[in-house]
Formats: structure tokens, C-alpha cells, sequence
């Protein structure tokens, strides 16, 4: 249940290579379908940003063996808004009442699954806390 995934066109990727090209300045990363271990999927992009980070551009670069998967991108985009949540609320708040709050009954994925990763972001935060 990796977090680092980008999204386009309907298909996640995770990136796999960074290129920063100064005299452009213009980074490119190279990005790998995230169902290539699952199904074998050699889908491949390209995304190009300035360095401002406004003009972003994605390129695919190889086709996909298998069609958007509907339940990926949901749980991904479910994923991103819990991520958001747990960083905005105080570490009081119970995982459970931010998943409620982020989920309004109907969620792509059980609390007891996602949990962890509600545990690991919100970890994260604290020892961000801690040592700046
Ligand atoms: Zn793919």
C-alpha cells in the first residue's frame, strides 16, 4: 500500500527515475504503471514540470495491458484525502473519527485495513514535530 502514486488518465503510477535539467529548467519523471508486478504491465509515462511546478505535462510512453481500474483509482484518491486529513487534524483526534469524517459512509476500503497507513502518516507528522 505504497502512498508515493501519481495519477493520470485514469492510471496510477509510482515514479520511478528523476531527471532535473537546469539549463531548461524543467524536471522529468519517469513514471511506472503501479499494476506492473500484479499483472505484468509494462505501462510506462513521462511527466515533464517547470520549476515552479505550474506547467506540468504527462506523456504516456507505453501502453497498459489492462484498462483503468476503477477500484485502484478510488482507493488512491480515497488514500490522498485520508493523507490530507490526518495531517490537518490535531494527533488527538482519533483515526477512526478522521476516517468517519473522510469516508461519510461509504469508503472503497475497511478502517481496519487502512489504518496503518493513517498510523504511518500520522507518525510521520509527530516526528516532523519533534525534531524542526
Ligand atoms: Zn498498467
Amino acid at each position: 500500500m505504497g502512498s508515493s502514486m501519481v495519477e493520470f488518465d485514469n492510471f496510477t503510477y509510482h515514479i520511478h527515475n528523476h531527471r532535473t535539467n537546469l539549463k531548461e529548467g524543467k524536471h522529468t519523471f519517469y513514471l511506472l504503471c503501479s499494476m506492473r508486478n500484479r499483472y505484468k504491465c509494462k505501462g510506462r509515462g513521462k511527466l515533464e514540470v517547470d520549476s515552479e511546478g505550474d506547467n506540468r505535462s504527462f506523456t504516456p510512453t507505453q501502453p497498459h495491458n489492462h484498462p483503468p481500474l476503477l477500484e485502484e483509482l478510488a482507493l488512491h484518491r480515497f488514500k490522498l484525502k485520508l493523507k490530507k486529513a490526518v495531517e490537518d487534524a490535531d494527533t488527538i483526534v482519533p483515526l477512526r473519527t478522521i476516517f468517519e469524517e473522510v469516508s461519510q459512509g461509504s469508503s472503497p476500503v475497511e478502517f481496519k485495513e487502512i489504518s496503518p497507513f493513517m498510523a504511518r502518516v500520522r507518525k510521520k507528522k509527530e516526528y516532523v514535530r519533534v525534531v524542526s
